[in-house]
């Protein structure tokens, strides 16, 4: 079985994160990491293969090209190989884009199973995986918190309105898995150093046939971006006997009520 793991460079969660104001994109000057649900995402890939026996874990990430340190982490994690897509034109790539380039990667490595995180920490749009699955013509199982493969079949458990649904798709399929998976496991000494030696392909745009031409995809643009106010002091009430007027003219003056 040949399982690839859709994984993403973020900003670290643990620091401040913020917008480029020039650029109206994150600012990816600082600290990044691999996100935290595509570890998550790869520690159920690996644990399937684990299980399943002659599986190839290969892990598939669309960044620039400063990220490569941060993809190689897959490959110390237990990854058979690493496949990169890096382009100048990619910078500032949407949702649509990103998932028209992550499908032709997919398409070309070859896939039994995609397996995504269900939304990044960092654009948070929650479709990319969606639409990679529209794109490969092959059904989606969304926001899994449990994954299994049985000969053909993936199926897994999903949290719904006051229950949990067991879904299952035939195989080649995509899925995305939530934060209630298995924690990831952290790469040994050993992994580090195996990571090294193992294949790692970049990829450009012409690589993949994707024409990236802002003409030729309905891309999304920030038009504006600004820095947020600082928080103003809260405005403080003395019950002189008329505090509930006063308050109720607080948010009808600040068109609150
Ligand atoms: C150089 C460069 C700069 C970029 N700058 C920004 C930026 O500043 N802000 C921004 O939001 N986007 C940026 N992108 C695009 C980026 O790839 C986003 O990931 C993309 O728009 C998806 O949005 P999302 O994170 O909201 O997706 P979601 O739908 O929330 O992601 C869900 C899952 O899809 C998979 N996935 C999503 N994106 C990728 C990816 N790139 N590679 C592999 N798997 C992925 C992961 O498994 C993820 O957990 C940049 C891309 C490049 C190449």
């Amino acid at each position: 079985m040949k399982i690839v793991v859709l994984v993403k460079e973020v900003p670290d969660t643990y620091g401040d994160r913020k917008l480029a104001l020039e650029t109206g994109l994150a600012d990816r000057t600082g600290d990044r990491v691999l996100d935290e649900i595509c570890e998550r995402a790869l520690e159920a890939a690996i644990t399937l293969g684990e299980k399943a026996g002659d599986t190839e874990v290969v892990v598939v990430s669309m960044a620039g090209e400063a990220a490569q340190a941060t993809v190689r982490k897959g490959l110390a994690m237990g990854a058979a190989s690493a496949v990169q897509i890096v382009d100048d034109k990619l910078v500032g790539a949407d949702v649509s884009l990103t998932a028209q380039v992550l499908a032709a990667a997919v398409k070309r490595i070859g896939f039994d199973l995609v397996v995504a995180g269900n939304q990044s920490t960092d654009g948070s749009g929650g479709v990319v995986p969606a639409m990679v699955a529209e794109l490969l013509d092959v059904p989606q199982l969304t926001a899994l918190n449990t994954l299994e493969v049985d000969g053909g079949t993936v199926s897994g458990e999903r949290a719904i309105d006051g229950g949990t649904a067991r879904v299952s798709a035939a195989l080649p399929a995509v899925v995305s898995i939530t934060e209630r998976m298995p924690d990831p496991r952290l790469p040994s000494f050993k992994g580090i150093m195996a990571a090294k030696k193992k294949p790692f392909e970049t990829l450009s745009l012409a690589d993949l046939d994707v024409d990236a031409d802002a003409a030729a995809q309905p891309w999304s643009i920030m038009v504006a971006v600004a820095e947020k106010p600082p928080r103003a002091a809260g405005v403080k009430i003395t019950d002189s006997g008329d505090a509930g007027e006063q308050l109720a003219k607080f948010l009808v003056d600040n068109r609150l009520a």
